[in-house]
């Protein structure tokens, strides 16, 4: 059933969430944090565009909600009273994507930000009834698109890929126009004056036009970062939003710390192109890696934490506080560091590789995709421990498993007692200088598998679904620059892996040791996948972020 008084077509078991209707005591707490004033019709309370935008709660009167799209105006919806506005963008800050307008004369309550922050941090029942809200009609305002942007793409450009997933990895609703499907669209090409050879094409705020624009451009258009003062020195600059540096995020700013995030991407990190997590504490029926982010994102924020899209480029060590330095010059202060950056599982260099990623290409073997395969042929890639433990864990429910390896044999990058299983498995067919040179399938199922042997020269096509791809993971660590102590890996080593070598290179001048997850360096601590010897899982990313904090503290009072 849709609401007569809505904009958008919602339905009925919804809309008591959306909008709910505050109680009398509610708006009475509300109405402590801010200031209660009059408002008459046509008053603009909010205007697209606007960054920072007050919270308002509808005593009396009513005040419609509306998209600008150039001349026109579409009615998203109406609040009467008992009503509040606002959506996510209320605690980020960021940019306002309607416009708020008063159209019957009568009372408001109004909240400036850091006021409705105050409001979300200390009172539980409100938080949880805003915060709901403000999700779902960000969640309402995706599935309508109705959002300050238009991207123009087609279904077979990589760069359309990304800006989709860029857009709604950061949970921005805009609208899409896909060059194979809308015959249309090449009119407003021409208007714009584009040529299909520039797509993906973004169109921002109906002012901007971007050719295939770079993550930051699009964060720097839609002001992602334009509410965040960067030349502040901060308690904490944690880098990379995936797990372990949103739940560093989340702990640092609810403990009073003034917390900084740069994310070069999406917040999710890895977990965030995971379509369901199933191992993950509390979530029995498995979460999205996408809505796992979403709900810490919008937790850190909650507390207080400020979420920068840029890439950290250099870490400036000499220097106190240490200094950040990002892609695009500008540069960051701050007294401790959480490097949450993560690590990158190593690709075959497939063309439609990312099309079959988590839909038949696997980067880990565990209970779960071994599920997915049993009883069907696979192939595992790889010839150090972590495909060779896959291999034998695969050969108990897979109908056969085929390794796959570069070399002429194991004994070199594999343990002998691996080894010696996959030679005594009758499930498991070593195959010596082969490598995957091609992958099909329809949709994004992947069905078929080409495979070349080096050594005769033949290429084999083989109705294979499942390949597990082990060649290892590298950590995002370029960055560094040399700042930080790393093991023979390439990962950061932390507390008690660190030897006097390293520190005395590092010029480690405390007499303490460094504490448990801190580098070479005081207070820079080192969680996730991006830490040498981590477990390269949710649970344990998010449990180092987290466990960082108390050290921070500690760090901050010395
Ligand atoms: C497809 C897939 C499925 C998975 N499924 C599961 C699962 O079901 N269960 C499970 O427990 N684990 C799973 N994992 C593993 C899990 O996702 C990782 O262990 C976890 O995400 C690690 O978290 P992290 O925060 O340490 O790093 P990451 O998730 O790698 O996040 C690092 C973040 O840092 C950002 N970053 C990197 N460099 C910079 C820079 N210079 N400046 C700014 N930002 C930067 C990156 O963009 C990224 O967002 C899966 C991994 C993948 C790839």
């Amino acid at each position: 059933m849709s609401d007569a008084h809505r904009g958008l077509p919602l339905t009925s078991s919804r809309i008591e969430k959306i909008f709910p209707k505050l109680t009398s005591t509610q708006i009475d707490r509300i109405a402590a944090h801010g200031c209660t004033r009059s408002v008459q019709p046509a008053e603009v309370l909010i205007e697209q565009g606007d960054t920072s935008v007050p919270f308002f709660v509808v005593i009396t009167g009513e005040v419609e909600i509306l998209r600008p799209l150039g001349t026109r105006e579409t009615l998203v919806t109406v609040h009467g009273p008992n009503e509040f506005t606002g959506e996510v963008n209320m605690l980020s800050g960021r940019r306002s994507l309607v416009r708020a307008r008063v159209t019957k004369p009568g009372k408001v309550i109004e909240l400036d930000h850091q006021q409705m922050l105050g409001l979300v941090q200390t009172d539980a029942e409100l938080s949880g009834i805003l915060m709901r809200a403000f999700i779902l009609r960000r969640v309402e305002l995706i599935a309508a698109g109705v959002g300050d942007i238009v991207l123009v793409g087609s279904v077979h450009s990589a760069g359309t890929l990304r800006i989709r997933e860029f857009l709604m990895r950061n949970g921005h609703p805009y609208s899409y126009i896909d060059l194979e499907h809308d015959p249309d669209v090449q009119n407003l090409l021409d208007s714009f004056q584009i040529s299909t050879s520039e797509i993906p094409v973004l169109i921002c705020r109906g002012q901007i036009v971007l050719r295939n624009p770079a993550n930051q451009q699009i964060a720097d258009c839609l002001g992602f970062n334009e509410s965040i003062d960067q030349t502040q020195v901060r308690d904490l600059v944690v880098i990379g939003a995936g797990p372990s540096g949103l739940a560093a995020a989340v702990y640092g700013a609810s403990e009073g710390l003034d917390v900084l995030v740069l994310e070069t991407g999406s917040p999710g990190g890895q977990a965030g192109s995971s379509s369901r997590i199933e191992n993950y504490l509390g979530f029995p029926t498995g979460i999205s890696g996408q809505d796992l982010a979403a709900r810490a994102y919008v937790q850190a924020q909650k507390f207080g934490a400020h979420m920068l899209t840029a890439k950290a480029t250099r870490l400036i060590c000499d220097n106190k506080p240490y200094i950040i330095e990002l892609e695009n010059g500008a540069r960051i202060s701050t007294r401790s560091i959480v490097i949450a950056t993560g690590a990158q599982y190593r690709k075959l260099p497939l063309e439609n590789l990312s099309k079959f990623e988590g839909a038949g290409i696997y980067h880990g073997a565990t209970f779960m995709e071994a599920q997915l395969c049993g009883g069907e042929e696979v192939i595992v890639v790889g010839g150090g421990n972590s495909a060779g433990q896959a291999a034998v864990f695969l050969a108990q429910t897979a109908k056969h498993v085929h390794m796959l390896i570069r070399s002429s044999g194991l004994a070199a990058t594999m343990s002998r007692y691996l080894i010696r299983r996959i030679e005594n498995s009758p499930t498991i067919t070593l195959r010596p200088q082969t490598e995957i040179v091609a992958v099909e399938g329809e949709g994004n199922h992947l069905d078929s598998v080409y495979w070349r042997n080096s050594q005769t020269g033949q290429t084999e096509k083989h109705q294979i679904s499942h390949v597990f791809v082990m060649t290892g993971a590298d950590p995002n660590i370029r960055w560094l620059d040399g700042c930080i102590a790393l093991d023979s890996k390439g990962f950061i080593k932390t507390g008690p892996d660190l030897m006097p070598d390293n520190l005395s290179a590092a010029g480690w001048l405390l007499t303490r040791q460094p504490y448990l997850l801190e580098t070479s360096l005081p207070g820079v601590f080192a969680v996730g996948d991006v830490r040498g010897g981590s477990i390269k899982r949710v649970a344990s990313a998010v449990g180092e972020g987290s466990a960082a904090i108390s050290f921070v503290h500690k760090v901050l009072q010395e």
